[in-house]
């Protein structure tokens, strides 16, 4: 499979050697890059970062740690998986891919997926921060940011990135964090408006929000502790998603009772999550 082709973090400058232990040196300002003792993937963090590569050299990849279905979840919701259906090409960038569980049916898809995190894992290719990528400009057709941006804490830049690398026409598809609380450390929670400003600004078109799963789902599921417990948390699961329709059918009643239209941005008003899907105009 071709690599996309890298650049340094350090100074922008594209043109990478190999050094003898298998790091890598910028030609150009003679950074240097090395890689993580976990299937020797290269760890690719500038100066400016928060982090450190040192400390990155001594994390442990916790196999335990990998949830394949979390991942899959995430693509049912809010019938994400759909705007996968007809991409621009195949080259696929997984911003920030977590454990990395939706890469083998992305792959299935005939999607040619590259992957990072700040973690070493199974299915990852590099470790780097998603606010100075390692790749020249206009490497991807796709990027996918499923439940990121939340975890950014400069998510203007982050977009910046994400639009460098795609090519002209290319589209960035995935989730983020509304009605959520907080979690796992998250910085930036979006509202539709919010969204679209990030998106706006950093140069996208064609931008399409909706909602993924509902607040009920989001906050109550998460409050009650015993929905740890997978075998509860199917149960209410089902309740909460039922109690959501039924809170959504009483305001389009209500709507229609006073003769008014159902407003457009009624359900992304109550969503938990918001799946979005831009493009990069040609
Ligand atoms: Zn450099």
């Amino acid at each position: 499979m071709p690599e996309p082709t890298l650049r340094c973090v350090e100074c922008g400058q594209s043109g990478l050697a190999r050094g003898a232990d298998g790091s890598l040196r910028c030609n150009q300002c003679g950074a240097t890059f090395v890689r993580h003792s976990h299937r020797d993937i290269p760890i690719f963090v500038s100066s400016r970062s928060p982090l450190k590569a040192e400390e990155i050299l001594c994390w442990k990849v916790q196999p335990q740690n990998v949830d394949l279905k979390a991942a899959q979840r995430h693509w049912k919701t809010g019938r994400m998986e759909e705007l996968l259906k007809e991409p621009p090409g195949r080259k696929l960038l997984n911003f920030g891919s977590g454990d990395g569980g939706d890469r083998k049916w992305l792959e299935a898809a005939g999607f040619q997926v590259t992957s990072f995190d700040i973690f070493p894992g199974d299915f990852t290719d590099f470790i780097c921060d998603g606010h100075e990528l390692p790749f020249a400009d206009e490497q991807f057709d796709v990027v996918t940011s499923v439940a990121v941006f939340e975890h950014l804490y400069d998510p203007f830049q982050a977009a910046r990135e994400m639009f460098r690398v795609l090519k002209k026409g290319g589209v960035l598809i995935g989730s983020l964090a509304f009605l959520e609380p907080y979690h796992a450390r998250s910085y930036f929670h979006m509202s539709p408006l919010g969204l679209r400003e990030v998106l706006q600004r950093t140069g996208f078109r064609e931008i399409e929000i909706r909602p993924g799963w509902s607040f009920i789902e989001s906050l109550k599921g998460s409050f009650w502790l015993w929905n740890r417990v997978p075998a509860i948390r199917r149960f209410t699961g089902i309740w909460h998603r039922l109690s959501y329709r039924i809170g959504l059918g009483i305001w389009r009643a209500a709507y229609r009772m006073k003769g008014k239209k159902t407003p457009d941005d009624l359900v992304v008003t109550f969503a938990g999550s918001l799946i979005f899907c831009a493009r990069k105009a040609q």
